[in-house]
């Protein structure tokens, strides 16, 4: 797939079906990944914050995310093929993951989100195969406690919902303990998804 860089933050022109099918063949193939997704408020904090900007370069998959992303491409004369909110395309994974019941985890936002966005998306795609939630406030003892629950229940796909950019950091930071886990920073996703 190719790339639009946009202010030097590389974004793949990829639809939302192209996308879910990159995750799925990463899981398939038991490779682990990362899945990002900028918006125009990630692009400009990339500016400033260099290892934000650096992970966006490393990312397995940034989707573009955003009306701004989209008409920012337009004024270099590119265009993406369509924009994928991370929203519907967290929903669409989770979709897939029910018909395969792939073993999923949901990671971060207040007490109870994590839990009520899963229960809320099995009443949207039926039973999920789901190895655990936890919210996204945890001391140090907690954060090896969550990396050993994701790990050792064969999650293959997590959703982290730290905020950007610590969601970003954080699956730099712990991708490759968490056994092959295809990864992607959902913002706050989860809290829309638990309401
Ligand atoms: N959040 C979290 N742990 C933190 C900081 C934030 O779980 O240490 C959660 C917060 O509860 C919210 C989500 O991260 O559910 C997204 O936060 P925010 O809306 O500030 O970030 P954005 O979506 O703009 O990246």
């Amino acid at each position: 797939t190719s790339t639009i860089h946009i202010l030097s933050v590389p974004i793949g022109n990829v639809t939302k079906e192209e996308a879910c099918a990159f995750a799925f063949k990463c899981i398939e193939e038991g490779r682990a990944a990362s899945i990002a997704t900028a918006n125009a408020e990630m692009v400009m904090r990339a500016q400033s914050d260099e290892e934000l900007a650096d992970i966006l370069r490393h990312a397995d998959l940034v989707v573009p995310d955003g009306a701004g992303v989209l008409w920012a491409a337009e004024q270099i004369g590119k265009q993406f093929k369509e924009r994928v909110a991370g929203i519907d395309l967290a929903c669409r994974l989770v979709g897939e993951a029910a018909l395969r019941q792939t073993p999923v985890y949901f990671f971060g936002g207040a007490e109870g989100v994590a839990r009520d966005a899963a229960a809320n998306l099995e009443k949207q795609v039926g039973k999920l195969h789901i190895v655990g939630t936890h919210s996204g406030f945890f001391t140090d003892e907690e954060e090896k406690q969550i990396i050993e629950e994701i790990r050792s229940g064969g999650t293959q796909l997590l959703f982290v919902a730290l905020g950007v950019p610590k969601q970003e950091k954080w699956i730099r930071d712990h991708l490759y303990e968490l056994g092959p886990c295809v990864c992607m920073g959902v913002g706050g996703s989860l809290d829309v998804l638990s309401g």
